[in-house]
């Protein structure tokens, strides 16, 4: 077996083939990250030393804990909370009252969402030289309140992480600008545009300042810069004002307070599931809150319209098998419910010609792609995904398959060692596979522009790709799809022993598992 260096790869890469995985993303993922979009003053480690009050600095804890967000401050809310406590006071009640919740428990992916924040607020702040950081950890509320205080009353150019602790809320401000005799109060956001909930999350920081007695004289969002690409950082950062939209929101927000802190003082609340459990986040407690449905349920029809699920629904129909064949379906649904009703594979009779071009040396191939928010490839904006990973299992004259893979060994920009590396490992080959060929044939472009000496040898390989999925979407079906064409879903049902969580480590492995049997 061949093989190249797969040494040194950087916990970065892993995590972040994690997050960008083909797989689903889990829900806490988008949940946590949405709340970490630069609130790393809510996952910092309350062990930090403190400095209140001492020089600017930027150094923080690179292991945020997330649960830390509700453990600090356990009788008042806090930004996050009442984020949570506006999206759903049930997700508030838990979220507070069991932090240690499984579902609260952040994985690789959620972590590195949540570090990748933490950049994002440090690069911020390095934008405001002199600015002091309120260094202290953030359960010792009343010591963080004085510090801010004291910064500000030295007349401070910026203090990161001021404190504010008022009318049953603790707000800290990611930078707190002075303007002359009044400030800006500038919340970071690691994304790329403002969203509405934004809104929500700048709100009750100006209300406390308000509160207060602090001259707030404009509000803004500061988010990242799609079109900033490295090395030409000067523009990371675009500026956004929303004064006047957050101070329409103050009527609201001492209500909302106090709601919030009644709620928690009694038991769990009554919350009906709906739209709010998706937006602006989908929750991470979904599976306490939402009826399970049966396996096969007509929502697991693939491609499932409105109107059609309507339909069914009138019609009394709930599960896939007790739909009759006369219900008008499409043809993919058609074979879905005969396989689910028959219990066994359905396979179109137009698969052998499908796989005909899947013939002399065959590779199946499967990048991997890291996307780091302050972006560190020429060329490359923020969360601009790159590959860094490729894996192909190779058909053997004699039988079998010949296993070749290449790994970063580091942040740098590789991909010009990687063009070598692949163009090396699949110049005799007659065909390559990959299973959503969009994504591979992206990768292929981003190595090739990098990698002007092996253009003609990517060109070569991108013009050889064929795509797996339409095929096994549009000509087979097994019962244990569930209405799901992911290679998450398709591989386990067509090669059992093969497991989502084989599929987490090696999706290229399993991927070439998938077509091996195929073929
Ligand atoms: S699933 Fe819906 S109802 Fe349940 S806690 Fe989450 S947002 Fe609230």
């Amino acid at each position: 077996m061949r093989g190249y260096s797969a040494l040194g790869v950087t916990s970065l890469v892993t995590i972040r083939k994690a997050a960008i995985s083909k797989n689903e993303t889990p829900a806490f993922i988008r949940f946590c990250a949405s709340r970490f979009e630069c609130n790393n003053k809510d996952s910092r480690n309350p062990s930090t030393p403190s400095s209140a009050g001492g020089p600017a600095s930027l150094s923080h804890s690179r292991e945020p804990d997330f649960s830390l967000n509700y453990k600090s401050m356990t009788s008042l809310l806090s930004k996050s909370r009442f984020a949570a406590g506006h999206q759903c006071h049930k997700l508030l009640w838990w979220t507070t009252h069991e932090p240690d919740a499984a579902e609260l428990a952040p994985d690789p992916a959620a972590r590195f969402i949540m570090d990748e924040g933490i950049r994002v607020g440090e690069a911020a702040r390095a934008l405001f030289p002199g600015g002091v950081l309120i260094d202290l950890p953030h359960e010792q509320v009343k010591e963080r309140v004085r510090a801010t205080v004291r910064a500000l009353a030295r007349g401070e150019p910026a203090i990161f992480e001021a404190t504010f602790a008022e009318d049953g809320i603790v707000v800290v401000v990611d930078i707190l600008a002075r303007e002359g005799r009044t400030h800006t109060l500038i919340e970071v956001k690691a994304a790329t545009s403002i969203k509405p909930h934004h809104l929500w999350d700048a709100a009750p920081q100006a209300f406390a300042l308000r509160r207060a007695g602090v001259d707030v004289d404009s509000v803004e969002i500061m988010h990242l810069n799609d079109a900033c690409l490295f090395p030409d950082l000067d523009d990371l950062f675009v500026r956004e004002a929303i004064s006047g939209r957050v101070r329409s929101l103050f009527p609201q927000i001492s209500k909302l307070i106090l709601a919030q802190n009644a709620m928690l003082e009694g038991p769990l609340p009554e919350v009906e599931v709906g739209k709010h459990c998706d937006e602006p986040h989908e929750c991470p407690f979904k599976t306490r809150c939402w009826p399970s449905l049966p396996k096969h349920h007509v929502e697991t029809f693939y491609g499932l319209r409105r109107e059609k699920s309507a339909q069914l629904g009138a019609q009394g129909l709930a599960r896939v098998d007790e739909v009759p064949a006369t219900f008008p379906l499409t043809i993919i649904q058609e074979r879905q419910r005969r396989s689910v009703t028959e219990d066994e594979l359905q396979v179109d009779g137009k698969l052998a010609e499908a796989l005909a071009p899947f013939r002399g040396r065959v590779a199946y191939l499967d990048f991997e792609t890291v996307g780091p928010a302050v972006p560190d490839w020429n060329g490359f904006g923020p969360w601009h995904a790159h590959p860094v990973q490729f894996s192909c299992h190779i058909t053997s004259p004699g039988g079998g398959l010949e296993h070749l893979e290449w790994l970063a060994e580091g942040p740098e920009d590789s991909r010009a060692v990687m063009a070598e590396a692949l163009v090396e490992a699949l110049e005799d080959v007659d065909v390559v596979v990959a299973y959503n060929v969009a994504f591979e044939k992206k990768c292929l472009e981003m190595i090739g522009a990098a990698a002007p000496d092996h253009a003609h040898g990517i060109q070569a390989i991108t013009s050889k790709l064929h795509d797996l999925l339409p095929i096994v979407r549009d000509l087979v079906y097994h019962p244990d799809f569930l209405g799901s064409f992911s290679l998450k879903a398709v591989l386990p049902a067509l090669v059992p022993g093969l497991n989502h969580e084989s599929l987490k480590v090696s999706e290229g492995q399993t991927a070439s598992a998938l077509i091996h049997r195929l073929l």
